[in-house]
C-alpha cells in the first residue's frame, strides 16, 4: 500500500450535499408519505405500475428472485454475466438460489450469445440478468429474444445505470422488472438504497405482498444513516478524500462476497434525501458525460468500441494490454490520487465459497476482463488537469494490446 497525503480522487462519486442531508432530516420527520410520494415519482417517470424502495440494490435482487420464485417454484437457478459485481452472487445465494454463469464476449462487458443460448434451454433457469456494467449499456432486447421458454423471466440489473437511456427507452424498464442501486459509488445515492421497477401485474403484486412484512429502519437506523450522510458528504471531497482512504479499516473500495446483509424498506430520511433526484441525475449525468467525452477524445477507448453516443457511464472502463500494466497503472494512480481503479477482483467463477468443486478455467473471456480491466473517475471532482494526468498515464505505457 501506498500511503498518499493531498488531494486524491474518489474512484466514483455522487456528492452529498448539505441540502440533501436537510431534506433527508425534513423527510424524517414527515414520515412515511415522503417514500410513498418518492415511489409515485418513480412510476409517473418510468412509466411502469409498480416501484418499491429498499435498503439496497442486494435486497433489491433478493426480493425479486423470491418474487420471481413464487411465480415459478420448480426453478431456482439465476443466470448471471461471469463478470460482474459481487453483491449479484451474494444476492442470489442470500435469496436461496444457484449462480450459474455465462462468458461474455472478448472485449466486451456483455454476455457471449451464443454462449447463452445453451443456457437459456435450462429447465430450471428461473431468470436471467442481463447487466449493464460501469452504465455500459447490456443488450436486454437480445437476451429477450434468444429466450424461447416463455417462462424464463428478465431481470435487468441496472444498479449502476439509474437515468440511463437505450435506444430511446429508459433503463431499468427494459426486462420484465429492473433495479437501481442508490449506494455511494451509483449513478444517484442516498447513502445506500434500492429500487425495484416493474410493470407485471403478477410480479408486482407478488413484492406488493412481500414488502408489506419487511421492516423498515427505525430512528436508530435512521440515526446511522444521518451520520454516514454528514461523513460522506464531508470525506468524498478530494481534499480530503485521501484520509479515510488511508484508513485500511474502512475498507474502501474493497469488493466481497457476502451473502449476509440486511433487508429493509427504505426510509423516509432517505427518501426526503432524494427529494431532487430527477434534476440532480440529468446533472450529474452531464458531467460525467463531458469527462467520458474528453477521455474518449484523448483515444481511450471503451471494451467493444461504442456503437454510438457514450452511454451514461459511472466510471469509464478500460481494457488495458495485460495484468502487468493494470498493475503498473493503478500503482501510478495510488501515487498521485487519480482515483483509477480497479474493476472487480476476479471472475465470479474465482469465487471459492460458491462452488463445490471451484478451479479451472470455464470463463476465460470474464477471467481475462478481470485481470485487464482499470475504470476510470468520471465524476464532477474530475478536473481538466486530472484528465490529462490520467491519459498522461495511458500513453507514457502503451496500454492497447498488441
Ligand atoms: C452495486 C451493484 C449491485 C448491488 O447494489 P447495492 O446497493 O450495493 O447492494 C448489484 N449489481 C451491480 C451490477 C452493482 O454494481
Amino acid at each position: 500500500m501506498v500511503m498518499r497525503i493531498g488531494r486524491t480522487l474518489p474512484p466514483a462519486a455522487s456528492p452529498l450535499h448539505l441540502e440533501n442531508i436537510v431534506f433527508g432530516v425534513a423527510g424524517f420527520f414527515k414520515g412515511a408519505g415522503i417514500v410513498e410520494r418518492f415511489e409515485d415519482e418513480l412510476k409517473a417517470f418510468y412509466q411502469v405500475k409498480y416501484s418499491f424502495t429498499v435498503s439496497s440494490g442486494k435486497a433489491a435482487l433478493v426480493l425479486i428472485l423470491q418474487a420471481l420464485h413464487e411465480i415459478h417454484p420448480e426453478r431456482d437457478e439465476v443466470l448471471i454475466p461471469a463478470y460482474t459485481c459481487y453483491s449479484v452472487p451474494s444476492a442470489i445465494v442470500r435469496a436461496g438460489f444457484k449462480v450459474r454463469l455465462c462468458d461474455m464476449v472478448p472485449g466486451t462487458l456483455d454476455f457471449d450469445f451464443d454462449r447463452i443460448v445453451e443456457e437459456l434451454e435450462n429447465p430450471r433457469l428461473l431468470c436471467v440478468i442481463p447487466t449493464h456494467l460501469f452504465g455500459m449499456t447490456a443488450d436486454v432486447e437480445r437476451v429477450k429474444s434468444l429466450i424461447r421458454r416463455g417462462d424464463i423471466f428478465v431481470l435487468e440489473d441496472a444498479a449502476q445505470a439509474m437515468g440511463g437511456e437505450w435506444d430511446g427507452k429508459k433503463t431499468g424498464t427494459l426486462g420484465d422488472v429492473g433495479l437501481f442501486s442508490m449506494g455511494c459509488g451509483k449513478a444517484f445515492s442516498t447513502v445506500e438504497g434500492g429500487i425495484i421497477l416493474t410493470d407485471n401485474d403478477r410480479i408486482g403484486r407478488i413484492l406488493e405482498k412481500r414488502l408489506a412484512a419487511i421492516k423498515g429502519y427505525g430512528n436508530f437506523g435512521c440515526l446511522k444513516l444521518f451520520l454516514q450522510a454528514v461523513a460522506l458528504s464531508v470525506l468524498i471531497n478530494p481534499k480530503i478524500y485521501w484520509l479515510p482512504k488511508s484508513l485500511p479499516f474502512l475498507k474502501l473500495g474493497e469488493t466481497h462476497f457476502n451473502p449476509s446483509f440486511p433487508i429493509r424498506r427504505l426510509s423516509s430520511f432517505q427518501a426526503g434525501m432524494a427529494k431532487k433526484w430527477k434534476s440532480a441525475i440529468t446533472k450529474l449525468k452531464a458531467v460525467r458525460l463531458v469527462n467520458a467525452n474528453k477521455i474518449a477524445g484523448y483515444g481511450i477507448t471503451l471494451p467493444g468500441g461504442c456503437r454510438g453516443a457514450i452511454p451514461n457511464l459511472i466510471r469509464f472502463p478500460v481494457l488495458v494490454a495485460d495484468a502487468e500494466t493494470k498493475k503498473w497503472i493503478l500503482n501510478k494512480s495510488e501515487k498521485m490520487g487519480l482515483g483509477i481503479s480497479d474493476g472487480y477482483p476476479d471472475s465470479i467463477d474465482g469465487i471459492n465459497e460458491l462452488w463445490d468443486f471451484p478451479g479451472g478455467n470455464a470463463f476465460p473471456v470474464a477471467k481475462d476482463i478481470a485481470e485487464r480491466m482499470v475504470a476510470l473517475p468520471v465524476h464532477s471532482f474530475v478536473n481538466d488537469n486530472d484528465i490529462r494526468d490520467i491519459v498522461q498515464l495511458f500513453q507514457e505505457r502503451s496500454y492497447v494490446e498488441k
